[in-house]
């Protein structure tokens, strides 16, 4: 397994202007440093402890993005300097990321992540309630918190049909909101087996981890 052929093998295949996250998850820090000295440095994560403290261990200028299911009582350990959180889920937890960003002075970008697979245990907001949650003022209520776009997290299945269907829902809700917020501009979605369609159909930013870094050990739910 050669990271750096990997990340090279990948960032040829993208178009200009999609930004590549490479999931870490699971991963040990050395496997980061040897993505880090091939150039990369967006990595994500989906655990907050570990999150903290990879970001510990590591060169400082690595942009960290959480990307899994996220609870309130764990923001406080990723809040000091995580770049961009893909996975709000519910407005109590955009509450208390806003909470915590402001107590360190910041403003933290997030994206709303928004339910477009069929599967039950993809988690996200559904795509009706989403126009009522960007309604409810909330890019003016939470002052510390930047909305900057949507993540989504297609079925996990091979049809291509289906999952150019469930790309397409999310991009086109993006445009529509696009439109409407100067701030909008990140449409995260895409992993290692979809990346290719997902791009295709109108993503901007690519959630890359086995395809750089080799399966994971263990499951990282
Ligand atoms: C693990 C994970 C990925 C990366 O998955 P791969 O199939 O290893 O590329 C992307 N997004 C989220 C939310 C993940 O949890």
């Amino acid at each position: 397994m050669c990271i750096c052929a990997n990340l090279k093998t990948i960032n040829n295949s993208l178009k200009k202007g999609v930004v590549l996250v490479a999931v870490s998850k699971t991963k040990p820090s050395s496997s980061i440093q040897e993505a880090y000295n091939c150039g990369q440095r967006i990595f994500g994560e989906n655990k907050a402890q570990e999150l903290r403290d990879k970001h510990q261990e590591l060169p400082k200028d690595i942009e960290w993005h959480f990307i899994g299911r996220l609870q309130t009582n764990k923001v406080k350990y990723i809040a000091p300097f995580v770049s961009l959180i893909h996975s709000i889920d519910s407005e109590k937890l955009l509450a208390e990321v806003n909470k915590h960003a402001k107590k360190h002075h910041r403003i933290i970008d997030i994206l709303l992540q928004v339910s477009i697979a069929k599967e039950e245990t993809k988690t996200g907001f559904d795509m009706d309630v989403i126009s009522e949650i960007l309604s409810n003022n909330l890019f003016d209520k939470y002052e510390n918190i930047q909305i900057r776009g949507f993540m989504g997290m297609a079925t996990n299945t091979p049809d291509e049909t289906i999952l150019t269907t469930e790309f397409q829902k999310l991009h086109q809700l993006f445009t529509q909101y696009k439109g409407i917020y100067s701030k909008f501009d990140i449409l995260s979605m895409g992993m290692s087996n979809d990346y290719p369609l997902a791009v295709a159909n109108g993503s901007n930013m690519v959630r890359i981890g086995s395809s750089i870094f080799g399966t994971r050990d263990y499951p990282s739910k």
